[in-house]
């Protein structure tokens, strides 16, 4: 039977509750226990895939296709797992569930209401994945803070589930800030206690409290929060602000966090190992030569947009034993002939994915820089419309290629709904969600990073490479080097006569983990490293014989 912890937050939002979720995850990871992680989003979303990404960050997309909140990414890099749709849960989902129900009759006639009906939904979720994953620990996260109104459901079905698999068998963890008071020059404790009595007023006694501050937390403040708060006093765990989050497991160790939930869960632990996460900080904390990359993209003044294609490109770098300096090149900067100077001097450029039409141009402008100065380019689902797009505009001599996303009445729609998903069009439109499969075109680029013929990757998209311009596009140079197995749909596409400019209709972002990188992002960083730019100071001759 799995264990449960659940983690709540306390004070504000963004403290990094879900990086301590998946912290937790790797350091009980490093004990041979298993894991796996589950998300309670309190919206009534159903889900994020339809909420802008300002509102919501990246949109993460499991393997099985659900769209989902961004903290599945850092539980996927953090624990090494590939989590499905069981591990997402929005108020949405379970209200339009227990409506459901309620409509077919299954309550026989009883009033619904959130005690039980709501919670018992709730419930069945925690015990479904548990009893999917088998996993020794299942973490759940239970989003917003404290003292939300649409979170109480969440806390109050995390209360009852103690009744149900009994206190050795259910951890309750909070995490909370310290905020620092310039003027007193001292961290304060109050929002602390006030976070821990709403948790208390529902019914749930925190067992570990993890204090986030930006300074040091003084024994005096951890007693503290012991006496006020009624947690041991080796349960009031201090996490200050680090250079990466991939320190947070190593610092949440040495906290002695690991061993006093194996002690509190009675769980049957190996000795932990955390040697690879140790290397991997020490490898980010060495400076090295950068490589500079421009990001460009609609939502960059908001980076969580791209959360997992930054840190993609992180896992990357550090296979090449560089430093990333990436810039962040908002689109619509670069259209109507705007200054395209920040382009001269980075070694690549990406284009993620994005809905809509604002600053496509701009990403186009990009890809036309990227081919004709031959930087290496990675187009990314949107990022691969973009380089069609702009290489149907080179092949076709028309400026008026276009998708029909952006433009509806193009001559030249080289990226389109094909013919048998316009039916879906008119009924609103679906996605290609999650994964699907992928034949490689030996010889090929694509085919050189995997290394093998037949790749699974993750999709979230609607429009397609339009195939009746598959010819055309051919002979101008395009090479077609991953198509589905039916040979239908190109996957991904490559420019000849280019050092690596390659763009995939999949979010390869996704699969990246910190030591694995995944094969494209490592093979553009690859091309990327070694291109000199304007400014950039060519390495000196080792040898001074000269
Ligand atoms: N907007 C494009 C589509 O719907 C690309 C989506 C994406 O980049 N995820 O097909």
């Amino acid at each position: 039977m799995s264990k449960y912890i659940f983690v709540t937050g306390g004070v504000v939002s963004s403290v990094g509750k879900g990086i301590t979720v998946a912290s937790i995850g790797t350091i009980l990871k490093s004990r041979q226990i298993s894991v796996t992680a589950q998300k309670l989003d309190p919206y009534l979303n159903v889900d994020p895939g339809t909420m802008s990404p300002y509102q919501h960050g990246e949109v993460f997309v499991t393997q099985d296709g659900a769209e989902t909140d961004l903290d599945l990414g850092n539980y996927e890099r953090f624990i090494d797992v590939n989590l499905t749709a069981e591990s997402s849960v929005t108020s949405g989902q379970i209200y339009s569930e227990v409506i459901a129900k309620e409509r077919r009759g299954d309550f026989l006639g009883g009033t619904i209401q959130v005690v039980p009906h709501v919670t018992t939904e709730i419930k069945d979720r925690f015990k479904l994945l548990a009893e999917k994953s088998k996993a020794d620990v299942v973490i759940i996260e239970v989003g917003g803070t404290v003292g939300d109104i649409e979170g109480l459901p969440f806390l109050e079905a995390a209360r009852q589930m103690r009744n149900e698999v009994g206190r050795d068998n259910i951890l309750y963890v909070h995490v909370t800030l310290l905020p620092y008071l310039n003027s007193t020059k001292e961290l304060k404790t109050k929002p602390t206690q006030h976070s821990v009595n709403e948790l208390r007023r529902i019914g749930i006694q925190p067992d570990i409290i993890v204090c986030r501050s930006d300074y040091p937390i003084s024994e005096e403040i951890r007693n503290k929060i012991s006496l006020f708060c009624d947690v041991e006093r080796k349960a009031v765990i201090p996490l200050t602000t680090v250079s990466t989050i991939y320190e947070v497991p190593l610092v949440l160790e040495e906290e002695g966090l690991g061993q006093l939930i194996v002690d509190k869960m009675k769980l049957k632990p190996q000795p932990p190992s955390l040697s690879q996460w140790q290397e991997l900080v020490n490898l980010i904390k060495t400076p090295r030569q950068p490589v500079k990359i421009a990001l460009v993209g609609k939502y960059v003044e908001l980076q969580d947009a791209y959360f997992s294609v930054r840190e993609a490109l992180q896992h990357a770098i550090l296979h090449h034993e560089r430093d990333l300096e990436l810039i962040w090149v908002p689109s619509e900067t670069l259209e109507n002939n705007g200054d395209d100077s920040i382009l001269r001097t980075v070694q690549g450029i990406i284009v993620p994915g994005g809905f809509g039409i604002r600053g496509i141009e701009g990403m186009v402008r990009a890809a036309t820089y990227a081919r004709e100065n031959k930087i290496p380019y990675l187009g990314l689902c949107l990022g691969m419309h973009v380089m069609v797009i702009e290489f149907g505009r080179y092949a076709l001599g028309s400026d008026e290629a276009n998708s029909t996303e952006f433009n509806a009445d193009t001559p030249y729609p080289v990226i389109d709904f094909l013919p048998d998903q316009k039916d879906e069009k008119n009924k609103g439109g679906t996605m290609r969600l999650g994964n699907y499969p992928c034949q490689l075109v030996n010889g090929s680029r694509a085919a050189q990073a995997y290394g093998q013929e037949l790749i699974y990757e993750r999709h979230r998209h609607r429009y397609e490479f339009n195939n009746d311009y598959r010819e055309r596009l051919e002979k101008a140079g395009m090479v077609y080097s991953g198509l589905s197995p039916d040979g239908r749909l190109v996957e991904v596409c490559e420019v000849a006569d280019h050092p690596w400019m390659l763009a995939c209709q999949f979010h390869p972002e996704f699969g990246s983990r910190p030591g694995h990188p995944h094969p494209l992002f490592r093979d553009f960083i690859g091309a990327a490293k070694d291109i000199l730019r304007e400014g950039a100071q060519p390495p000196l001759p080792l040898s001074s014989n000269l």
